[in-house]
């Protein structure tokens, strides 16, 4: 809890910026979607902000970032709060910094975009599409999340199985950076240098704009394609992934046991099938019907994803694909849970095969097939039928055992969350560099150590 006098004089230096004071929004501004993990829960449901900060352009960024440093106020930056992880909930009460006002586009060419940080993906494309372009990726969240709360936040999405995660070089150009300093810096970082706000939850500073490569924009197709076995659905989608004249926005393996949850879907198929779930351009369509074919399947749906994005009561395929294939088990039973996996680029899908027969229908399969640092592979967001916490970790260490490497997504720390766990670049010299106070997201990077408590700053 906050020194209340400390808050006062917070709330008072940041004069006519919008400021939320209600405990009911606050506490609902302090929360994003880790209730997806038990063991998150558990940590986190009690936590929250004392007060929400919502400036309207980056000087007011600025001048909220040299407020709380004089008051000693830990900041806790938030786009849409969609996280899974805990990102965007504050650990140590303070102030959320709601970024989404911060929306404009600044430039589009060239196949690039400059944008403030809390532009939502939705809009984003929107105006790009106009112009020819597209995201590259975005995740499945795109009618909710930011495009700044994707890259502190997120990892990659549809669009990965051409371009990758956005870890991967070329995929980030450049970020502004307001820093956590006396006063505040605006720091433009460029190309890899962007490597140490990426992924970092915004502890290493508030992003205000973000520089990315674009795509020219497609009329993409969402296509199902119905399998009687999963393993056979699960091949096909190796197949068409490494099929270079393809171009394809979205692969996913679903197991049949997670069907009958997905709505709509479910009534395409027959009881028992696995599906492949698609975006492909339409000059791929000729080709994907001879694949399929010779893959034993057969398409169920082939429908416009645009359309579908934008009719109201429809959805787009990409809303049953990555973490949206959980939160649609979720609705219909709150039990269950979920992993994320990576498998080795070498044979992936025998190792997918080790572990469902290992673990059965205690983890139904989920795959999004992908390339990371340029080689084909499938990550797995498989379903956990949870039991226990004991449980859970044994299955992660199984799993890791095997050589299937996983991204923890019941822990809210950088480290542990990372299936190295450790940080990945110099994340933590550059937070001793811009925030020596640690007020950004305290809590999140494990390993951190600030020079001295905020409070001893407060005047
Ligand atoms: C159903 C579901 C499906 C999902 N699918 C995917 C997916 O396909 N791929 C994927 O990568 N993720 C996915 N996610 C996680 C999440 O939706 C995305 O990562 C999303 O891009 C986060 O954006 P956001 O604006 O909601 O960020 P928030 O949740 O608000 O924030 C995420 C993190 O970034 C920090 N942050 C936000 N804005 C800034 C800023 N301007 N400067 C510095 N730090 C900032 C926050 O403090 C927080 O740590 C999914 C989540 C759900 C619930």
């Amino acid at each position: 809890m906050t020194d209340p006098d400390a808050l006062a004089a917070f709330v008072e230096a940041l004069g006519d910026i919008p400021v939320l004071l209600d405990p009911a929004l606050v506490k609902q501004r302090s929360q994003d979607f880790f209730w997806f993990s038990p063991v998150l829960k558990r940590q986190l449901n009690d936590m929250t902000a004392e007060l929400v900060v919502c400036p309207r352009t980056r000087d007011e960024v600025t001048h909220t970032m040299a407020a709380a440093w004089r008051c000693g106020i830990n900041v806790t930056p938030r786009g849409g709060g969609t996280g899974n992880h805990g990102q965007a909930v504050p650990l140590r009460g303070g102030a959320v910094l709601d970024l989404s006002r911060l929306d404009r586009i600044v430039w589009v060419r060239d196949g690039m975009m400059r944008v403030e940080a809390g532009a939502k993906l939705i809009d984003l494309d929107k105006i790009l599409r106009e112009r020819g372009w597209e995201l590259r990726m975005f995740p499945s969240t795109k009618r909710t999340a930011t495009i700044g709360g994707f890259v502190a936040g997120g990892s990659d999405g549809i669009g990965s199985i051409t371009w990758g995660g956005l870890r991967d070089a070329g995929n980030v150009i450049a970020a502004q950076v307001v820093t956590a300093e006396a006063p505040p810096r605006v720091l433009e970082l460029r190309g890899s240098e962007t490597d140490l706000i990426n992924h970092a939850y915004g502890t290493t500073g508030i992003v205000t704009e973000l520089e990315l490569p674009l795509a020219p924009a497609m009329q993409w197709r969402d296509i199902v394609v119905a399998f009687p076995d999963f393993m056979q659905a699960a091949r096909f989608c190796l197949v068409l992934a490494a099929c270079p004249g393809i171009d394809l926005k979205l692969v996913t393996t679903i197991d049949s046991t997670i069907v009958p949850s997905l709505e709509v879907l479910r009534e395409l198929v027959a009881v028992g099938e696995s599906l492949a779930l698609l975006m492909v351009a339409p000059s791929g369509m000729t080709t994907l019907a001879e694949l399929v074919s010779a893959h034993g399947g057969q398409i169920v749906l082939d429908a416009d994803t645009l359309k579908s994005e934008i009719t109201s009561g429809s959805v787009p395929l990409y809303e049953f694909t990555w973490n949206h294939t959980t939160l649609q088990m979720l609705t219909q039973d709150r039990t269950v849970t979920y992993l994320r996996s990576l498998f080795p680029a070498a044979d992936p899908l025998a190792l997918v095969e080790r572990m469902r027969t290992l673990f059965g229908d205690e983890l139904p399969m989920h795959l999004e097939f992908l390339r990371v640092g340029g080689a084909l592979t499938c990550a797995g967001l498989q379903i956990v039928r949870f039991t226990t916490e004991d449980r859970l970790a044994e299955i992660i260490s199984i799993h890791e055992q095997n050589g299937v490497s996983i991204s923890n997504p019941h822990v809210y720390t950088i480290e542990n969350g990372s299936g190295h766990k450790r940080l990945p670049v110099n994340q933590m010299g550059f937070k001793h560099e811009v925030d020596p106070l640690g007020i950004l997201n305290p809590g999140k990077m494990r390993d951190f150590v600030p020079v001295r408590a905020p409070a001893e700053n407060a005047e």
